[in-house]
């Protein structure tokens, strides 16, 4: 079973109040072979929500300048809970999120400027041995498999 980023299933939960829906993978969970999670509606943070970022020191901090980690890494802790009770030992992640890009994110300064580094999310699951796929990697493995 893969856990997937909710709003790349379609679901409504991102910051704007949309979804970013990739079709290969909401047919997963349409034929129910994904876990849905948005780690930070788990952390109670609302739809729509102030936009947030992950900054150097590991903090999260929204645009308003309020420290939002605890939310965050309360959603993380929830999320990693529902994907242990599920099995899930791989996730597909929404690239670039605070909770849940990986690799690459904003660094903090609410300039578009992206740095290295993982959201909330996607490194507690890396910490805790569950791999992490990018949609975008995700949508290659998934080519690859049909070729
Ligand atoms: S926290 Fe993750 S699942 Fe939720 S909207 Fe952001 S990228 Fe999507």
């Amino acid at each position: 079973m893969l856990l997937l980023s909710a709003c790349l299933a379609g679901v409504p939960c991102r910051m704007d109040g949309h979804a970013k829906p990739v079709p290969a993978l909401l047919s997963l969970a349409v034929r129910g072979e994904a876990v849905l999670v948005c780690p930070e509606v788990l952390g109670g943070l609302p739809i729509p929500r102030v936009p947030s970022e992950r900054c150097p020191d590991g903090r999260v901090m929204n645009a308003a300048g309020e420290d939002v980690t605890a939310a965050f890494v309360l959603g993380a802790q929830r999320a990693l809970e529902i994907c242990r009770a599920r099995g899930c030992d791989c996730a597909v992640l929404k690239a670039k999120s605070p909770s849940c890009g990986k690799g690459l994110i904003y660094d903090g300064s609410f300039t578009r400027t992206l740095t290295q580094g993982d959201g909330v999310f996607a490194a507690l699951l890396q910490r805790e041995g569950i791999r992490v796929l990018t949609e975008e990697e995700a949508v290659c493995a998934l080519e690859q498999r049909r070729a």
